[in-house]
């Protein structure tokens, strides 16, 4: 076994593949390099309860500090890799420090896409815990509250202020809602459903410019916080300074080896060949593609053989409504509905060919659950089963 392992990246990605190398049995030294001055936590409580208040910010660790140190992981925060030297194995640390490794994970994540825009220096985002504290703050203050974009993020915040009885605006550029990730039918719903909660939602709308108390898109809306959610970009910089391959993120093959056999990247950073995307490379964004990447990368580490082919699955919580997501749906040319738009309680099927690829449901857990296991065993139910509610899809695996 190699002697230690150097992670970079203390978000999800990199706490888990610490944690999945210590239950692997893997007893060299690891140590976890993270710019961020805290200890790994969760990101999603931080667009959904902790800012309604209703999970504070010593319940977001995604481990307890001793964690660390009854399972020998070395923690470094608030320091950043700076360089790799991959002739000599050493990561660089910003401030003069250096760490060796034997194999080396680059869980480096994404950082949020800036807008650029006459005011944009107005504009809050959120992404980290420091930037979930200010919003959080802000919000508290405010009467109105635009968001721009209305991707998964932007939504969970304007379902957040809403909830909290803010005068709430979304501006979306492109003319449906989480256009890159959900079917049209999926966005008309929640389009439904922010409108019935009050929410305003602009599609297709274009922002000229941020003023003070407001944001310019065709007319002067007012707003005491902006907040912008308009997508990540993947952090590349540092695996491309070391001569890596680079696209939409750091390139790695089915083993999530990137082109230097000793490293590897995992998480929202990585660009990974998927076999529910038909083997095309991809980018995802999801606690399970990091959880799961984690596990297989310490299976290889530790010299098990394992290939990342984990089903995608994702989920996010708006107002009343749980949605969650199973496969990818990208190239569907069949939709099957079972149960009711309506009562929100439903779920959509995507089928090629009669080949179920993904599915997505509303307040549907048990359907979500058995979408996961017909995906992995690959089992595809016929449309009629998929449409019948009285057919339990787990039994059908
Ligand atoms: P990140 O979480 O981005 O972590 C990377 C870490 O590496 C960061 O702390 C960064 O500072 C650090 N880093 C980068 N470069 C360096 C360097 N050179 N040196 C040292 N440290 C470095 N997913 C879901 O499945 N469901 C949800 O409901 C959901 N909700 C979300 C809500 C919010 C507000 C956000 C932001 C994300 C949400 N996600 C959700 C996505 C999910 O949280 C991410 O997919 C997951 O956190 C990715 O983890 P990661 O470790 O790959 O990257």
């Amino acid at each position: 076994m190699p002697l230690s392992v150097v992670i970079i990246g203390g978000g999800q990605a990199g706490l888990e593949a610490a944690a999945a190398l210590r239950t692997q049995k893997f007893d060299g030294a690891i140590t976890l390099i993270c710019e961020e001055p805290h200890a790994p936590y969760q990101r999603p409580p931080l667009s959904k309860d902790y800012l309604l208040g209703k999970q504070q910010e010593d319940n977001l660790g995604l481990r307890a500090l001793s964690y660390y140190e009854n399972h020998h992981i070395d923690l470094i925060l608030g320091e950043r890799a700076e360089r790799i030297d991959r002739a000599s194995k050493t990561v660089h640390i910003a401030g003069g420090g250096r760490v060796n490794y034997d194999y080396l994970i680059l869980a480096v994540g994404a950082r949020n896409r800036p807008l650029s825009l006459p005011g944009a220096e107005r504009v809050l985002y959120l992404r980290t815990l420091d930037e979930a504290r200010a919003l959080r703050e802000r919000l508290a203050e405010a009467g109105s509250v635009v968001v721009i974009g209305g991707g998964f993020i932007g939504l969970e915040v304007a379902a957040a202020a809403r909830t909290q009885g803010k005068d709430v605006t979304v501006i979306e550029a492109a003319p449906r809602l989480m256009a890159r990730a959900v079917s049209p039918v999926l966005s008309d719903f929640f389009l439904n459903l922010h409108g019935t909660q009050g929410v305003k939602v602009m599609l297709g709308a274009s922002i000229t410019a941020i003023e003070e108390g407001a944001v310019v898109a065709g007319s002067r809306i007012p707003a005491d916080v902006i907040v912008a959610g308009i997508g990540v970009i993947p952090n590349t910089d540092l695996a491309a300074a070391a001569g890596l391959a680079t696209g939409n993120g750091i390139v790695v093959d089915e083993c999530l080896r990137t082109s230097d056999a000793a490293i590897f990247a995992i998480g929202d950073g990585a660009e990974h060949p998927n076999v529910f995307a038909g083997g095309a490379r991809v980018r995802l964004e999801s606690v399970q593609n990091a959880v799961d990447e984690a596990k297989c990368v310490a299976k290889t580490i530790t010299g098990q053989s394992a290939r990342y082919g984990d089903v995608p699955w994702f989920w996010t919580d708006q107002f009343d409504v749980r949605f969650q997501m199973a496969g990818l749906s990208g190239g569907h040319d069949q939709q099957i509905l079972r149960g009711n738009i309506a009562n929100r309680k439903f779920s959509v099927f995507y089928l090629k060919d009669g080949k179920l690829l993904a599915v997505d449901s509303v307040n549907r857990f048990g359907d979500h659950i058995g979408a996961r296991k017909l995906l992995a065993a690959g089992v595809s139910p016929t449309p009629e089963q998929l449409a019948d509610e009285s057919v339990d899809l787990k039994k059908l695996v």
